[in-house]
C-alpha cells in the first residue's frame, strides 16, 4: 500500500471516486500511517443514495438464484484473497493473523449462506396463505424493503459489513454502506472484490468517512427505508432518534456487558480457557467480552490462580510475531479509554490482580496487558460499564441463583457463557440468563444460521439466520375474492 498516494473513499455507481474528506489511516502496532483515504460528506452520501435508488427497481426484481450467483461470487472472491484480507485486517485493526483469518473465514461463509437463501426465495414466493373462507384466497410475497444504509465499527470491520450486507443484498435491497473511519481498508478491499462479482452498478455503494460527515446524513435521507446500524449505545441512540425523524426502521446491534458463569463442578482449566476467551480474543474489543467472570465460591481460589498464571503467560505482540497470542487496541483513544477505565477501577476501591499497563518490552503501540480484577463494587463503571479492552472483573457467588442475578443485573444483555460438568445444571443456567446467545463449555463459536444480537440495552432485532435476511424485507399479502 503506497502511503504516496490517497485511496479513494468513494464507490459510487460502480465508479470510485475521490472524497472531499481526508482520513488518515494507522497501524495501531507500530503507530505508523498506512494510508489517507479520502472520505465523503454529505453530498456524496445524496450521489450513493441517488445511485441505490436508480438502482432499485430492477435489482428488487431480480430471482433469487440471480442475487445468490452475486453472493456466491463476492465468497468465492473473498476466499481467493484470503491471505491478503487477513494481512489487511491485522494491519489496520491490530489484531493476530490467527484471529484475522476467523474473520475473513465468517465473512466467507456468511456470504455462502446468504446465497443459499437467496435462491430458497424463489420457492417461497407468492406462496398460498390458509383462510378459513373459501370466498377468498390469499398469497405472501416477501419483497425488499428499499434502499437501504449500513454504519459499521471498528472491531471486526469485515465481519460485520458482511453480516448486513449479505442479507440485505439476498433480500433485494440496495446498499450505502458506511465503514469505520478508523478501520476503512478491510472494507475498501471488499468493495474491489464486490466491483469484480457481476453485481449491477448501484446496489452497493461505500462512502467512507466520519460519522458526522456520512452516518448523520444517511440517517436523515428520507429516501433510505431502514438504517442497520453496529456501534456504541451513544451513537445508536443519535441514530435512532435521526432515523425516527422520517420513520425508518433501525437494527441496532449496541454495548455489552456479559458474563461467564463457572459453576461448581465446572473443569478448571476450560474454566480458565473460556475466561481468557471471552476477555483477550481481539484484545478485549467484542461487544460479546464476557467481561465479567462469575465463579462458584468452592473453586474461586485455584481458578483465579491459574487465571492469573494465564494471562500473565499470554504473549502480547505485533499482530505478525508468530508466537502472538494478543495484539493491540484499535488507535489511541481506545488506548486511553481502556487506560481511564483500569484507573477509575482503582480509585473505586477493586483490587488488580495483573496487567493494568503496557507491556514494558513494547513500548510502541496501543497494547495493554491482559488485565484481572476483583472486589470490583457493584455500583462501579468498571462492573457495570462495557470497557472494550483486556479487561476481566472476577467475582465469587454462593449460589446459582446468585450466579444469576449478578449476570443478569445490567442494562445489556447480549451474550453469557456457564462452564459445568453437570449440562442439566449448565442448560437450566443458559434457560434464565437474559442474553440473546449462551454458549456452554464451549469458546464464543458463530455460525451464519443462529441469531446474532441481544435483550434489553444490547439489540434491537437480530443479525444472521433467517432473521438477518428478514431485518431486510417487508411482508406483503395479497387478498382476492374467490369467483
Ligand atoms: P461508534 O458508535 O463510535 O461508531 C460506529 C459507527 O458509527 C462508525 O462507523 C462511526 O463512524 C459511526 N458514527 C459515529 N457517529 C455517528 C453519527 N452521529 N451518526 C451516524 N453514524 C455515526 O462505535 P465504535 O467505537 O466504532 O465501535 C465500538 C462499539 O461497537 C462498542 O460499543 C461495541 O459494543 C459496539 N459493537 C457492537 C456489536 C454487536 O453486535 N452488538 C458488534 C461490534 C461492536
Amino acid at each position: 500500500m503506497s502511503l504516496s498516494s490517497t485511496l479513494n473513499g468513494l464507490y459510487i455507481d460502480g465508479q470510485w471516486r475521490a472524497g472531499s474528506e481526508r482520513l488518515q489511516v494507522i497501524n495501531p502496532a507500530t503507530e505508523e500511517p498506512l494510508a489517507t483515504v479520502s472520505g465523503g460528506d454529505e453530498q456524496a452520501v445524496k450521489q450513493a443514495v441517488d445511485a441505490a435508488c436508480a438502482a432499485f427497481s430492477q435489482w428488487a426484481s431480480t430471482r433469487g438464484a440471480e442475487r445468490g450467483a452475486v453472493l456466491r461470487a463476492i465468497a468465492n472472491g473473498v476466499q481467493v484473497r484470503r491471505e491478503h484480507l487477513m494481512q489487511l485486517q491485522s494491519r489496520n485493526n491490530g489484531k493476530p493473523l490467527f484471529e484475522a483469518a476467523i474473520d475473513v473465514d465468517d465473512v466467507i461463509a456468511c456470504f455462502e449462506y446468504y446465497a443459499n437463501l437467496a435462491e430458497g426465495l424463489d420457492a417461497q414466493q407468492d406462496g398460498a396463505v390458509a383462510l378459513p373462507s373459501t370466498a377468498f384466497a390469499a398469497r405472501l410475497r416477501h419483497e425488499p424493503c428499499g434502499v437501504v444504509g449500513l454504519i459499521v465499527p471498528w472491531n471486526f470491520p469485515m465481519v460485520t459489513t458482511a453480516w448486513k450486507l449479505a442479507p440485505a443484498l439476498a433480500a433485494g435491497c440496495c446498499v450505502v454502506l458506511k465503514p469505520s473511519e478508523v478501520t476503512p481498508l478491510p472494507e475498501l478491499e471488499l468493495a474491489a472484490i464486490i466491483a469484480e462479482s457481476g453485481l449491477p452498478n448501484g446496489v452497493f455503494n461505500l462512502v467512507c468517512g466520519t460519522g458526522l460527515a456520512v452516518g448523520a446524513p444517511l440517517a436523515v435521507d428520507p429516501r433510505v427505508a431502514k438504517i442497520s446500524f453496529t456501534g456504541s449505545n451513544a451513537v445508536g441512540v443519535q441514530v435512532m432518534q435521526r432515523a425516527a425523524e422520517t420513520v425508518k426502521s433501525v437494527s441496532l446491534e449496541l454495548g455489552g456487558k456479559s458474563s461467564l458463569l463457572v459453576l461448581a463442578d465446572a473443569d478448571l482449566d476450560l474454566a480458565v480457557e473460556l475466561a481468557c476467551g471471552g476477555g483477550f480474543f481481539n484484545a478485549g474489543q467484542m461487544c460479546s467480552a464476557t467481561s465479567r467472570v462469575l465463579v462458584a465460591a468452592e473453586l474461586a481460589d485455584a481458578f483465579l490462580s491459574r487465571l492469573k498464571a494465564r494471562a500473565e503467560a499470554i504473549r502480547v505482540a505485533d499482530p505478525f510475531d508468530p508466537e502472538v497470542e494478543m495484539g493491540a487496541l484499535v488507535n489511541l483513544a481506545q488506548y486511553q479509554r481502556v487506560l481511564g477505565h483500569i484507573e477509575r477501577g482503582l480509585r473505586a476501591g477493586a483490587k488488580l490482580i495483573c496487567g493494568g499497563e503496557r507491556p514494558t518490552d513494547l513500548p510502541r503501540g496501543y497494547f495493554v496487558r491482559p488485565t484481572i480484577f476483583t472486589d470490583v463494587p457493584l455500583d462501579s463503571a468498571l462492573w457495570c460499564e462495557e470497557v472494550f479492552g483486556p479487561v476481566l472483573c472476577v467475582r465469587s457467588f454462593a449460589t446459582e441463583e446468585e450466579a444469576i442475578r449478578l449476570a443478569n443485573d445490567s442494562q445489556f444483555g447480549l451474550v453469557a457463557s456457564v462452564t459445568s460438568r453437570d449440562e442439566l445444571a449448565a442448560e437450566r443456567v443458559a434457560n434464565a440468563l437474559q442474553a440473546g446467545l449462551v454458549w456452554i463449555n464451549t469458546a464464543q463459536v458463530i455460525f451464519p444460521q443462529v441469531a446474532w444480537g441481544g435483550y434489553k440495552q444490547s439489540s434491537i432485532g437480530r443479525e444472521l439466520g433467517p432473521w438477518g435476511m428478514q431485518a431486510f424485507q417487508e411482508i406483503k399479502h395479497v387478498i382476492r375474492a374467490q369467483k
